[in-house]
Order: C-alpha cells, then structure tokens, then sequence
C-alpha cells in the first residue's frame, strides 16, 4: 500500500520533477554537444581538403617550373586528365600518408570522370561517390557530405563522416578530393556521455530525494509531535496544550492557532460544566424544601389552615423554580446565535418612565424615592421588550439592594453616537473585588444580601446591551451607593 504521508509525496513529487528537468537538461546537453562535434567534424574536413589541395598544388607548381625550364609549353600543364598530375597526386598520397596529421583521415583523389587516382589507405567501400551525387559535383561545383558505414580490413564495421569536395581552378572542375574522418572517436564520446548521464541521472535523484525526504521529516517532525499530543487531548484533558515549536512558520503559528483553540474550548467547556451545576445547585434548594414540606405533612392529617399555609410556602418555592426557568430560558434565547432581536424605533425617555412606574410598587413599601432625569428625547433602534428587561432588572437590583429610605436616581443623556442610561442608587455598594463578576451567570455577591436573588439578573442585561452593540459599566462605593451606567447606540437618523 502507497503510504499516504505528506513526507513520502513530497518526496515523490521532488524526485519526479528532478527527474523530468534532469532528462530535459540532459537530452538538452546531448544534443548540443553532438551537434557541436559534429560541427568540428565539418569544419575539420574543409580545412583538411583544403589544406591538401594547396599542397598538392605546392608540388604541383614546382613540377610546372621544373618542366618549363627543361622547355615545355605552360599552357600543357592542365591537372585535367594530365599524367603528371595523377603522379604528382600519388606521390603526394604516399609521402602523406605517414603524416601524423593524416594518420586517422582517409584521403583519396578522383579525376573528373571518377576515376580514383589516389588513395592514402584501401578502403574500397569510400571508392566512389555514387553516380549521382558525383555529377552533381563535377557539374554543379558542389561539396558532398555524408556518413558511410565501412567494414574495416581487421573486421570491424567503422562509421566515416565524408567529404566529397571539387578543386576549382579557372571555373573548371580540376580534381575532386574526398577526405574521410573515422567517427568511432566520437561516437565514444558520445557514447560516453550517455552513459555518465544515464547512470548521474538516477544516482542524482536518488540523492537528493533521500536529503529531499530528511529535510522533510525535519521540517514536519513539529507536525508529528502536535499530531502525538493532540491524539491525548479528550473533552476531560482540554488544559493540555501542544509544544509551539520556535520555527516562525507557518508550523509555529498553526501550533498557537490551535492552542488558542483549544483555551476557547477549554473555558467553554469549563463555563458549562460550572453552569451545569449552579443550575442544579439553584434547582435543589427549593426542591429540597418542597419535598420536605409536603413529607411531613404527608405524615399525619392536618388542618385546613395547616395545609393552606403549606400549599402556600409550596407555591413560594415554586414560583422561585419558575422565576429561575423564566430567567434561564431568556438567557439561552439570548445565546442562541439565530435569535434576532426586533430592532424597532423607540422613544428611550417613555420606555424608562414606564419601567420606573412599574418599579415604584417596590420602592414605595421601602419608601425609596426613585427619581427620574429626562433632559432630553432620545430615539433608539432597539427591541422594546428586551430593553425594558435590561432596565427592570437593573432598577429592581437598585431597589433590592437600597436600604429603606433611600434614594434610586436615573439620569439620561446623549454621550459621542450613544444613549447613556445612569443608575444610582443609595444603596450598600458592592466590594471592588466582587466587580469583575457580578455580570457572571449565577454570582451573587453575598448571598445573605438578599434571599430573592439567582444572580442571572445582570448577565441577562450584560447579554441583551451587547446584542444592541451597547454594554453596561459598573462603580460602586461599599455602603455608599452603586451607578450603572448602560451605553446604547442612537438611531441614524
Ligand atoms: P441577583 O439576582 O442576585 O440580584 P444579579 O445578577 O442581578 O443577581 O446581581 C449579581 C450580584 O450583584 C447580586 O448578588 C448583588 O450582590 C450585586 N448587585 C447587583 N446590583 C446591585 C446594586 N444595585 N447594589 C448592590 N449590589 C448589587
């Protein structure tokens, strides 16, 4: 089976595309280079027949000047079908041929019919151009250049690059000359270069995908480790975090990425499980003093008076279970996240003086006087019901919390883009270190402060200010007095 690491494709892929650009640079180079000897081969040959038709021509023109002064007519000398010059040619094959120079190079000297008058070594197989090609040299002028396989005398076939190349001389095919270079030289050469490339090429690969495949396992050897500590992370270890490997990559920062996440999830889950309990804790209260009442009633037949009153602390109980599902289930409609308030106009100044009247029935038995500042109208976009809970449960804590005799006072202003609501009362404070928690869910300050109180009251209004992008901030002094001040957004108008 193909592993499925991201090790072992890296790899792959690394060596794969090495391999493909290595072959493309190495037929590249091949080609190059063989055209390049090929191009030599070429050059050489002209520059060979070259030479050997001015030397001929050296010899030839000595011979001239000996036989002219012995008295013959210049205009005799013609190379052209000249008995001479087909011994001046031979001579010149045979003191050559010895030439190191001329030791690998086969030379041989046609005349203008194709007969061969020279030849520096019997290689019968380079005797004569063909028919053709002959023509097209003695009457057109032109050079041929061709390969021809011959079989040596000592058995071996040998490859020859040959040039086939008129002597011109007072535009007239004089001779032609035929030089022939052995291509086994290069062919080795070429032959060589196959073979070093062939065997670098996998040893290359090979290589650097093995250093390929380390760097790798280096670079992903943080992944491995996250990967070991994440398999022991379960909804009952979330504390447990991974190593942040010091690489300022991208390896670093999904290792901090996570681990934020895994804090998220951490003190999510640490919120609810500690939710859980306070709402069993609220639940078991009353439901303890419940079924006690109704066991010992239960035990012997009672008056009516005594069942009246029991059915009446009964129903105290349960208006309290009541009070604390009212409250949990606002609070998770809050949470929802597909809950949407409906955000309606409304006048701010009317919204709290209803409230306000509302809330005198518990201020007037405490003779609280509950004062209310309305300098000027205020037009907010916000859902009403949600609003008169936020500022309900705000006043009802100012009333709860103020000794009998005191003063609740509520002042309302614009402050930069926002309505601020102030609440003050008179009331017996709350301690500085209390104040970071009092909007948390179910936190009472001190329970023997009230005997009412679930400490839902000020995270439900904390839940309802932030869905209309506002919030709420508390001072407090202990024994003297405590002001919310609730920041709403204004209406655009
Ligand atoms: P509760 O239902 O207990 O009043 P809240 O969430 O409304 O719960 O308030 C949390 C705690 O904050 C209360 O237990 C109380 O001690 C304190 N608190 C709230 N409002 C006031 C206030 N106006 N004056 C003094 N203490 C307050």
């Amino acid at each position: 089976m193909i592993p499925k690491s991201i090790r072992f494709r890296i790899t792959i892929w690394y060596m794969l595309i090495l391999t493909l650009t290595l072959s493309f640079f190495s037929i590249l180079l091949y080609n190059n280079f063989s055209l390049r000897l090929q191009e030599g081969i070429k050059d050489l040959l002209f520059s060979k027949a070259e030479g050997i038709s001015d030397s001929i021509d050296t010899y030839w023109e000595t011979e001239k000047l000996d036989a002219i002064e012995e008295g013959a007519k210049a205009e005799v000398f013609s190379k052209i079908n000249n008995a001479n010059f087909i011994k001046i040619a031979q001579r010149w094959v045979k003191e050559k041929s010895s030439d190191p120079e001329l030791l690998n190079i086969v030379v041989q000297i046609f005349d203008v019919n194709g007969n061969n008058i020279a030849s520096s070594k019997n290689e019968p197989h380079l005797a004569v151009p063909d028919r053709e090609i002959f023509n097209s040299i003695v009457l057109g002028g032109n050079y041929h250049l061709y390969n021809v396989n011959v079989n040596s005398p000592l058995g071996k076939p040998a490859m020859y690059r040959v040039l086939t190349k008129p002597v011109i001389e007072s535009n007239k095919v004089a001779y032609i000359i035929q030089v022939a270079i052995p291509l086994n030289l290069i062919n080795s050469v070429l032959n060589n270069l196959i073979a070093i490339l062939f065997l670098l090429l996998p040893i290359s690969v090979l290589l650097t995908g093995m250093a390929g495949a380390f760097l790798v396992k280096i670079t992903l050897s943080p992944v491995d480790n996250m990967i070991k500590t994440i398999h022991q992370i379960t909804a009952e270890s979330l504390e447990l975090r991974i190593d942040i490997p010091r690489t300022k990559d991208e390896i670093q920062r999904l290792a901090a990425t996570f681990n934020d996440m895994l804090a998220r999830l951490d003190e999510s889950f640490s919120s609810q499980k500690q939710f859980i309990q306070d709402v069993s804790h609220e639940f078991k209260t009353p439901l303890t003093i419940l079924k006690g009442e109704l066991e010992t009633t239960l035990r012997k037949i009672r008056s009516a008076q005594e069942y009246e009153s029991v059915l009446y602390s009964s129903l105290e109980e349960i208006n309290k279970i009541s009070t604390i599902t009212d409250n949990l289930l606002v609070l998770a409609r809050l949470d929802n996240k597909e809950f949407r308030p409906e955000f309606k106009s409304l006048d701010l100044n009317l919204l709290i003086q209803t409230v306000v009247s509302d809330i005198r029935i518990l201020a007037e038995p405490k003779n609280i006087t509950v004062d209310f500042l309305t300098p000027e109208k205020i037009v907010l976009n916000a859902d009403r019901e949600q609003l008169r809970q936020l500022f309900l449960n705000l006043l009802d804590n100012a009333i709860k919390y103020t000794p009998d005799n005191g003063r609740v006072t509520i002042n309302l202003h614009k402050d930069a883009g926002f309505a601020k609501v102030e609440l003050s009362d008179t009331g017996i404070g709350i301690p500085e270190t209390e104040l970071p928690y009092i909007f948390n869910r179910f936190y009472r300050v001190d329970k023997s402060r009230s005997s009412t109180g679930f400490g839902l009251g000020l995270s439900i209004a904390r839940s309802i200010a932030e869905l209309h992008e506002g919030k709420i901030k508390v001072e407090s002094q202990l024994g003297r007095g405590t002001t919310f001040s609730v920041l709403l957004p204004l209406a655009h108008s």
